[in-house]
């Protein structure tokens, strides 16, 4: 085994002991940092602030702005912030199970009533954000819902579709009871979000009257972005693959702007029909049709009760 790398250290966050590299972005290091004040394992996000234009570093703010608002067990809490000359840091709560994304990938695909445990939290996530906060997340992915903690309890008593023979070995995950089971997923990753418009009264918060009509309708519809990409997640998380790809990026860009996406067989098959409604009504070009969260929640397929587990063989 290779000895783990050099943490580096940074000026500024002398309270912590960096442990591990988590993840990175184009301007960010994620660690795994010890609070050496509160003994608490946290996360802390280190963007290199030299690299930001003045606008890069307004959205660092907005994005910690954002997220001390925001207060529900589906976000990743952001626990202090703090600047140096060089860095923003961002305290964050710890995500020890990491990315979606890589359990989408080492198990292929999850079952219906996994991606329904794990889609049913994230949507409260979304519901909380577009109701309570008016905000929109706008970079709803796989790499940004973490899961609280390592995710793995493999099980040979569930369920695997046959034409796959070669995963057929690799078990799945149970849903969470008590001390086993999947756990927590949370959204992180507010870099990219805004707060919107009061929905009632169509305005921006604290403005009223001045704005354009092209602004007007764009905010109109601007939480259905999120929407949009939560078809996206569910899709992915029950076959495997991403609902939209190619690897031209022209070609990609027109298929979703065609919203040209199948059910692909022999993959989508044994899906139930209630959860390709569901798809369908979320990867829909139309904002002004696409569902809403609130029409997400009252879904059949969200609100199916999950069948019992199989018997013991
Ligand atoms: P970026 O804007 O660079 O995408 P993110 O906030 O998404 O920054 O963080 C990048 C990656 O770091 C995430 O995709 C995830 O793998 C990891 N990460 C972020 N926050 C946490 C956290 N609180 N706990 C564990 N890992 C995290
Ligand atoms: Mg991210």
């Amino acid at each position: 085994r290779e000895a783990k790398a050099q943490m580096p250290s940074y000026k500024g966050l002398e309270n912590f002991k960096l442990l591990e590299k988590m993840g990175d972005g184009a301007f960010s290091n994620v660690y795994k940092a010890l609070d050496l004040k509160t003994g608490q394992k946290v996360a802390v996000k280190v963007v290199r602030k030299y690299e930001l234009n003045a606008n890069q570093r307004a959205n660092i703010l907005k994005e910690v702005q954002i997220m001390r608002g925001t207060h529900h067990p589906s976000i990743v809490k952001l626990l202090s912030f703090s600047e140096s000359q060089e860095h923003y840091f961002l305290v964050l709560e710890l995500m020890e199970g990491g990315e979606l994304f890589h359990q989408i990938v080492k198990l292929t695909y999850f079952s219906e009533n996994l991606s329904r445990h794990v889609i049913i939290q994230v949507a409260q996530g979304i519901r909380y954000l577009h109701e309570e906060r008016g905000v929109v997340h706008r970079d709803i992915k796989p790499e940004n819902l973490l899961f609280e903690r390592i995710p793995i309890v493999p099980s040979k008593n569930q369920i695997h579709r046959p034409y796959d023979e070669e995963k057929e070995d690799e078990g799945e995950f149970t849903p969470g009871v008590g001390g086993g089971g999947i756990g927590c997923v949370k959204i992180a990753d507010f870099g990219l979000s805004k707060v919107v418009w009061n929905e009632e009264t169509m305005t921006p918060c604290g403005t009223v009257g001045y704005t354009a009509p092209e602004i007007v309708k764009d905010e109109r519809y601007s939480k259905s972005v999120d929407m949009w990409a939560l078809g996206c997640v569910l899709y992915t998380l029950l076959c495997g693959f991403p609902p939209f790809y190619d690897e031209s990026i022209n070609v990609l860009t027109e298929k979703v702007a065609r919203g040209y996406y199948t059910f692909l067989s022999p993959w989508w098959d044994d899906i139930s029909a209630h959860a390709k409604d569901l798809i369908t009504h979320l990867l829909c070009v139309d904002p002004a049709q696409r569902f809403t969260i609130d029409e997400f929640l009252a879904h059949p397929w969200v609100n199916a009760a999950p069948a019992p587990p199989p018997p013991p063989t």
